[in-house]
């Protein structure tokens, strides 16, 4: 026979537990240069600038050389 519980878990006990468990949507800011929203203190993913210059480069539309 399987383990089971000593004493029932109350719904209220329960929902104590899973209290914790909400995801939260990720928090977004408006990137200053290209105004898309991105995360706060992370290089922009569309353009690739991070505090007013561009620190990556970015996949553009271009012609593949091979
Ligand atoms: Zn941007």
């Amino acid at each position: 026979m399987a383990a089971l519980p000593k004493q029932k878990t109350a719904k209220a006990r329960q929902g104590k537990r899973r209290g914790h468990l909400k995801l939260t949507p990720p928090t977004l800011e408006d990137c200053p240069q290209c105004h898309s929203p991105k995360l706060p203190h992370h290089v922009c993913p569309v353009c690739g600038s991070y505090a007013g210059r561009e620190v990556i480069e970015t996949k553009k539309p271009k012609k593949k050389t091979g």
